[in-house]
């Protein structure tokens, strides 16, 4: 049997998210932050049976887990807040009247002390993203309808709302199949299939697929 949309996110929570933001304050700010964003995109993609080419702003929101940059913040932020309120930690000096910089290319978290609401930013972020359909989901914060499906119903709805899937298109952009044609005449494409293919197509569409 299929796990529950919940057992995969407690699973890639406790055993790929918790690894990669150990010590997150400590490195949040190095160049390299990216190559942790890719496995955990990576996961998100396994957990969620979305594709690789799925756009990476829809990839937190599936599973309500925050950005991992916006995480490691917090988690910097609270730290800091600790060290501020604590006059004892040797370290304080450091933070509150930081050394001079001595290289140009380095990214001290004292540059950015200002804490960050992590919801909130991820709301701006959302409402300022170009990716396809962003308009279907106007709180990313929230657990998205259909999560409560059984897995294999819940990423192939995910699929429609993404517009990435095995549809014609897909496959004829991988090389799986030389023509990316409907049975009706027309390119098949996810959209196709929900809004306008005659053989297929749901009375109102993509939005009355979510909303169940
Ligand atoms: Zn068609």
């Amino acid at each position: 049997m299929a796990a529950s949309a919940n057992t995969l996110r407690s699973s890639a929570l406790a055993l790929c998210y918790s690894a990669a933001e150990y010590c997150a304050p400590f490195w949040s700010c190095s160049a390299h932050t990216g190559q942790v964003d890719v496995q955990l995109n990576s996961t998100m993609c396994l957990i969620s049976g979305t594709l690789h080419s799925t756009p990476l702003p829809w990839l937190p929101l599936l599973y309500k887990i925050e950005l991992p940059a916006l995480q490691r913040k917090a988690a910097t932020d609270k730290l800091v807040k600790k060290i501020v309120k604590h006059d004892s930690l040797p370290i304080q000096p450091d933070i509150l009247s930081p050394p001079l910089l001595r290289l140009t290319s380095r990214k001290p978290l004292w540059l950015d002390l200002q804490p960050v609401d992590i919801k909130s930013r991820w709301r701006h972020n959302w409402k300022s993203t170009q990716v396809v359909n962003s308009h279907l989901v106007c709180t990313p914060t929230i657990r998205q309808p259909g999560f409560n499906l059984p897995r294999q119903q819940w990423s192939l709805l995910n699929r429609f709302s993404m517009e990435q899937g095995h549809c014609g298109a897909s496959r004829r952009t991988w090389r799986l199949t030389d023509t990316d044609l409907c049975p009706c005449g027309e390119t098949l494409t996810m959209s196709h299939v929900v809004e306008s293919c005659p053989l297929t197509n749901l009375n109102g569409g993509l939005s009355r697929l979510l909303s169940g």
